[in-house]
């Protein structure tokens, strides 16, 4: 089926559970196997949360490609429906020989269902993978929130105010690019910041690597894509690398994905390097494989108005103020940053995705070969030369 054929609006949910019954309904209708993995606590509406996996293809497969969705809570609505019509284009087609598939869908089930950020535990996923008893220091971050102080027990503009005001002190004293680096690093000291990655292994990172584990035992080679959305040009999905430029790693992931793939430690992508992320968490996981891993970012809005809509969640979460009416205010606004409910978006969206999927199927069919014949780097498998 050609993804044209798709009808990619229907792939889109308005809630969790309505996203996961059409995840389920097409892995089964693709021949998946399932496995469901029930998270300790429920939705808004006290529905069941779980993080699923389903997997094509042989147990035995040495290579596989891992598509994960909801590491991010909302961001969950745009990953989550790219899965769906990835198993949808996908069904009843043989996949090449020796090669499986995992989709996780729901990284963060809690997130995605209430619409936050965060997890249960109040922790950024994508900075939760590291050693806890080696976490890394942050002494910028540290200092900011000393200065910030305890967050109000009623939110304020003049609190948003005086965030940014502490805030914009640091960009003058160590300049902007210095600022935001280390604000969005990650931080393992202060529970209620920004980008809080845990005293310990979330629920989330735990149940992933478990079923990574499972699944990846055989592969040799792997490519993992964690879909994210909020920043970057409005319905573009970027390929986010975590090596330098100069790597061995990211020639590697342009010789899968061509010259769309950008750095962020090199400083060429939209978004700046954080520690504990998934892609560099599942490379440690599974030693035995050679894995291309990244986060593909699909841009939503831009303007200075989103700053306080972020910092209102994350005091919302820090307050334990979920279930308010207020809470669920802030919530429906932080879920519209990341969730663009336009049809010229999802179709971006779908489009995008479905040619980044491709190209990771491609390069799985013969890594060694793709290898060995030294696949210019600036090139894409999709690229055409004119005849
Ligand atoms: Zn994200």
């Amino acid at each position: 089926m050609y993804v044209s054929d798709v009808d990619f609006l229907s792939l889109f949910s308005n809630c969790y559970s309505e996203a996961r019954d059409k995840f389920l309904i097409d892995a089964e209708a693709a021949g998946a196997v399932l496995t469901s993995c029930r998270h300790p606590e429920p939705g808004p509406d006290g529905e069941a949360l779980h993080l699923d996996a389903a997997r094509i293809g042989p147990r035995e497969a040495d290579r596989l490609f891992v598509l994960v969705s909801g590491t991010h809570g909302p961001e969950g609505f745009c990953g989550s429906a790219c899965q769906t019509g990835w198993l949808r284009a996908q069904a009843g087609a043989p996949l090449p020989p020796g090669v499986a598939v995992l989709l996780l869908h729901a990284h963060n089930p809690f997130g995605f269902a209430w619409g936050v950020r965060q997890t249960h535990e109040k922790i950024d996923l994508n900075r939760n993978f590291v050693a806890h008893e080696d976490a890394p220091a942050n002494p910028l971050c540290d200092r900011f929130y000393e200065l910030l102080g305890a967050f109000p027990d009623q939110w304020s503009d003049e609190f948003f105010e005086h965030f940014r005001a502490t805030k914009e002190a640091f960009c003058r004293e160590r300049g902007r690019e210095e600022t935001e680096k280390w604000l969005g690093y990650g931080q393992y000291k202060v529970p209620h910041g920004l980008h809080f990655g845990g005293f310990e292994p979330s629920w989330s990172r735990e149940t992933s690597s478990r079923l990574l584990r499972e699944h990846a035992e055989k592969a040799r080679h792997v490519v993992l894509i964690d879909i994210h959305t909020g920043l970057g040009r409005y319905g573009y999905g970027e390929l986010l690398s975590v090596d330098p430029v100069d790597s061995a790693g990211f020639r590697r992931s342009r010789a899968v994905f061509g010259e769309t793939v950008t750095s962020m430690p090199g400083g060429t992508s939209v978004a700046t390097y954080s520690a504990g992320n998934v892609s560099e968490g599942v490379r440690r996981l599974l030693p035995q494989a050679s894995v291309v891993a990244h986060a593909l970012e699909f841009g939503t809005w831009e303007g200075p108005q989103l700053d306080p809509v972020k910092l209102k969640c994350q005091w919302m979460l820090a307050k334990d103020r979920l279930e308010s009416g207020e809470g669920e205010a802030m919530r429906r606004a932080y879920r519209a940053i990341f969730y663009p409910e336009n049809d010229d978006w999802k179709e971006l969206v779908w489009m995008r995705a479905m040619m980044v999927c491709r190209q990771a199927l491609a390069w799985l069919e013969d890594p060694e070969k793709r290898s060995r014949t030294g696949l210019p780097e600036t090139r894409c498998i999709n690229e055409k030369r004119m005849p």
